[in-house]
């Protein structure tokens, strides 16, 4: 069923800005809604009413006294468990967390409070931000708010479900491998992943810091700008931050795609389900019918993403996950002497999938093998970096779809993690290159849930990317709720 999306941030942050309504009764609405819909859902993990109630207060003074709370005055936002909040538990989904208390908040967390935004809780994720289903999410699994019986993608899938079932209109997710889009395809959200550095990581909890980047969920093109606008920007916090002007996309998102050229990616539509295919394929239309010239292009390098990932990104995380041996953080499990404890720690604190990474990835970076997988991926890695500079020359954008298929059923891939693995398929290749992308949703699959289509561009191309997916959702509000595209060309 089509969930109801709660108002876009802009409408409610004008509303509050204006005073012709307060933060408080914003907040309580959605606090009200996710005490309503969220024991169905799943999609927090932490509630934080009574912080909320505080910040939208504040904003409430500052308008009150004739100061203008920013951009964001107001508008409740969901913040995925991996993103530190001062004071506020932070478990990335895991045991090994439990109890910890950051005492900071992430850069991206104190920009969205300076711009008036009222963070109402802590959404689920998979363990350290590893699946595509939020299944392994030691607090059990976020469930679709389009079908209870259906995963929301992963591993961002709260952040992703509490925009869709409408508890809050903006939430924050992270995506190292797809992350921030896959969900954001499979609960019909909007979904940016940033270029990599445009967005800080300060304070986001590292599982591969070469892929990781913080970014957007909204329910529409322009309310993801205008969250992008003020999370992004330099941040001395963070050694990889970008050293440029603050971005400002919301300006741009109406400019539209007259003169621009869109390939759409053979490769990505292989292995795609016919329905996930015949969107895609929309979509260009959309993007032809608005002024693109649209050609087919093929860029064989992207078929070894995915395995040069599941190299770089475990051998990253064995690296980060170190940290965790129960002196530093959260649990610690006693035992006789260190190393008993430290054993004993990890061993109650991670889950399966966290023990599978960190042992592939030990395996990919020990003497022997280093140079037969982790330098041979990052070989890889440089070769596909390349085939899309050498195809940014042709083209502003790619297209394709961001899931091969459609929200599966939960415990569907669970015992089989390459199947799992294969769902991140589409999004990989543009964090291996460090490039912008974004999902929009484009009407519904055959069983009636919502499908995603991506659109890809070069480093630094948010404005080009966000120009593109505001025509994508233009047209995507032209396709009927039963599935079939109408009145595509009607828009031109
Ligand atoms: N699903 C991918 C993984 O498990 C990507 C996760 C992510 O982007 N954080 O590694």
């Amino acid at each position: 069923m089509r969930p109801s999306p709660a108002r876009t941030a802009s409408a409610l942050a004008d509303a509050v800005r204006s005073g012709s309504t307060t933060a408080a009764a914003v907040v309580e609405e959605s606090l009200a809604a996710i005490a309503h819909g969220d024991g169905e859902v799943h999609a927090f993990v932490t509630v934080l009413a009574d912080d909320a109630r505080r910040q939208a207060a504040e904003v409430d003074r500052r308008v009150a006294a004739g100061e203008d709370p920013g951009p964001l005055a107001g508008v409740p936002v969901a913040v995925k468990d991996n993103l530190c909040t001062r004071g506020a538990p932070t478990t990335c989904g895991s045991r090994i967390l439990e109890g910890w208390h950051p005492p900071y908040d992430a850069t991206v967390v104190a920009r969205l409070r300076q711009a008036g935004a009222v963070v109402v809780g802590k959404s689920n994720m998979d363990e350290f931000a590893m699946g595509s289903s939020t299944e392994t999410s030691a607090f059990g699994p976020t469930r679709n708010p389009w079908d209870t019986s259906r995963v929301p993608g992963g591993s961002s899938g709260g952040s992703a479900a509490a925009v869709a079932a409408g508890f809050v209109p903006l939430a924050l997710g992270s995506d190292t491998g797809g992350s921030i889009r896959q969900p954001a395809a499979l609960c019909g959200v909007v979904g940016l992943k940033p270029t990599y550095g445009a967005v800080s990581r300060y304070g986001l909890v590292a599982f591969a810091s070469s892929l990781d980047q913080v970014g957007p969920f909204a329910t529409s093109v322009v309310d993801a700008a205008l969250l992008f606008d003020v999370i992004g920007g330099h941040d001395p916090l963070d050694s990889t931050s970008l050293d440029r002007l603050p971005p400002r996309m919301a300006s741009v998102v109406g400019d539209g795609v007259d003169g621009l050229s869109v390939g759409v990616l053979t490769e990505h539509l292989d292995g795609a389900a016919p329905d996930v295919v015949r969107r895609v394929h929309e979509a260009a239309e959309a993007c032809a019918a608005a002024g693109a010239s649209v050609e087919e292009v093929s860029v064989p390098e992207v078929r070894y993403g995915l395995s040069a990932y599941y190299l770089i990104a475990p051998a990253e995380a064995s690296s980060n996950l170190a940290r965790y041996d129960g002196v530093r953080f959260g649990l610690r499990v006693a035992a006789d002497d260190v190393v008993a404890m430290n054993t004993a720690t990890r061993t109650a604190g991670f889950g399966a999938e966290v023990k599978r990474r960190i042992m592939l990835g030990t395996y990919a970076l020990s003497a022997g093998y280093v140079d037969a997988y982790y330098n041979q991926a990052l070989r890889v890695r440089t070769l596909i970096a390349e085939a899309f500079a050498t195809t940014y020359r042709r083209f502003d954008l790619l297209l394709g779809p961001t899931s091969p298929t459609t929200a599966f059923a939960l415990g569907a891939k669970l015992e089989d993690p390459l199947a799992m693995y294969l769902s991140d398929v589409c999004t990989i290749p543009s964090n291996l290159a460090g490039h912008p992308a974004i999902s929009v949703p484009f009407g519904t699959g055959d069983d009636g849930l919502p499908v995603g289509v991506q659109l890809m561009a070069p480093a630094l191309a948010e404005n080009t990317l966000l120009r593109a997916a505001a025509v994508v959702e233009a047209a995507a509000a032209l396709v009927d709720g039963d599935g079939n595209a109408v009145g595509v060309e009607e828009q031109r």
